[in-house]
């Protein structure tokens, strides 16, 4: 069976904890697309750790952690990332990486962080991760296959011709220093050396394990508001950030995703620039910013802080259909407790209209937050492990947005632990 779990917003909605509860039962856990761009924070039993390009099933020894050829791979930071966690006590995980997984060169970063410097005021807000030169290389086919790497005749070729486009940018355009396509070869065998025990027919290898009834996770960053087609483009990332990509990121049929576990965090959250109706500002952003996630809300691979906002019922119940959602896990909802009441964002108000469909982004600037509010609870809710359990107005809020979005919540979070959770 395979399920993907994936965000419904603009990311950091705890899909990193979900995926970790639920890799327990798993066999095969895949990273499908994305980079080291974005975190998931994860808290077990060997601590606290902020997983950037490993599936978040690493922790347990029966499982198997897959890069799919989705993926943007940074192949020293993925080394760097394991022994991290050898070095921490972790048991070393069992890793494959695709043959067809695409390599984040060191020259993506550069150019990332060129182009962030160029435009200045106007910049997008990228991590400076290197994820949109690298996708733009690997669709305007001038990227590097793992599999690339063990032709030394042929990719010193490539090599040479790449550089080229690139040192006229260099020059001309960022006025930076040049590459050098020797140097960058030797880096590339230190890459091969690095990646070859790992490297796997990773479609192969999961068309095998479907057959054997394996269970398999796919595992999702960031969320449906940031994905390059139906996010708030231009203010996404550069790989589809959705289940639907699941299927062409690790190299499986579509039709075997039979459960797309849809991660929505209880309020709103985002980081980078782009429209943000719910957003709050000032005081009353500050103290649900220091109490939200785990420690407060601030970005697991810069430490920016996140833009925080009350819960957006328009955004969500769109980020769970183009998830394609089949169940909900709602999450820190245990963040909450301090509110006297709780608003949520139901209806945008654009031009004078009230709509509650989520719109495409120039109508989005404009857009003008519908509030309703709910009485809040004004307790912990940490350690209930019973739905019934939870207090009336608690449970008010889990209905009024079941309701709102239109799918089950049949998980709920209370908590950034492993067992903080309430299934229903
Ligand atoms: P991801 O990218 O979707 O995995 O999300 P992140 O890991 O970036 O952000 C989620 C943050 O919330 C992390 O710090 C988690 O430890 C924390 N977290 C996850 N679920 C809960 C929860 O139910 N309650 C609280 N308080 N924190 C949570």
């Amino acid at each position: 069976m395979v399920r993907a779990i994936v965000g419904a917003n603009w990311g950091d909605e705890g899909k990193g904890k979900i995926t970790d509860m639920l890799a327990k039962e798993s066999d095969i856990i895949v990273r499908f697309q994305g980079g080291s761009n974005a975190g998931h924070t994860i808290i077990n039993n060997y601590g606290k750790f902020a997983l950037h390009l490993l599936p978040s099933g690493v922790f347990y020894g029966h499982t198997t952690s897959v890069i799919g050829n989705g993926v943007a791979l940074n192949i020293p930071y993925l080394f760097k990332e394991i022994q991290s966690l050898v070095d921490r006590g972790v048991p070393k995980p069992k890793i494959l990486v695709s043959d067809r997984a695409q390599i984040l060169m060191p020259y993506h970063i550069l150019f990332d962080a060129y182009e962030e410097e160029r435009l200045a005021g106007k910049s997008f807000g990228s991590t400076k991760s290197g994820i949109a030169p690298f996708y733009s290389d690997k669709y305007a086919k001038i990227g590097f296959q793992v599999s690339e790497l063990f032709d030394e005749v042929a990719l010193k070729d490539k090599l040479s011709r790449v550089c080229e486009v690139k040192n006229i940018m260099l020059e001309h355009l960022y006025h930076k220093p040049l590459l050098d396509a020797d140097e960058l070869f030797q880096t590339m065998m230190e890459y091969r050396d690095m990646v070859a025990p790992y490297v796997c027919d990773v479609s192969k290898y999961l068309y095998e394990a479907i057959k054997e009834g394996k269970n398999i996770l796919l595992e999702g960053q960031l969320g449906s508001l940031k994905d390059p087609d139906h996010g708030i483009y231009p203010m996404v990332t550069s790989s589809s950030t959705l289940a639907a990509y699941g299927a062409i990121g690790a190299g499986i049929p579509p039709y075997e995703i039979k459960n797309i576990t849809t991660v929505v965090k209880a309020y709103s959250s985002a980081v980078g620039a782009g429209a943000f109706v719910s957003e709050i500002f000032g005081d009353e952003a500050d103290e649900l910013r220091r109490r939200g996630g785990d420690g407060g809300e601030f970005g697991a691979t810069t430490g920016r802080p996140r833009r925080m906002g009350w819960f957006d019922a328009v955004a969500t119940r769109y980020g769970c259909r183009i998830q394609g959602a089949t169940e909900v896990a709602l999450t820190v909802l245990d963040v909450l407790g301090y509110l006297d009441e709780l608003p949520i964002c139901i209806g945008y108000e654009i031009d004078g209209e009230v709509t509650k469909d989520f719109p495409t982004t120039a109508k989005l600037e404009k857009a003008k937050p519908v509030y309703t509010k709910l009485p809040g609870w004004k307790c912990d809710i940490r350690g209930i492990r019973k739905y019934e359990e939870l207090p009336e107005n608690c449970r008010n809020y889990i209905e009024f947005i079941e309701k709102e979005i239109g799918v089950p919540i049949k998980m709920v979070s209370n908590g950034p632990g492993r067992d903080d959770i309430i299934l229903r």
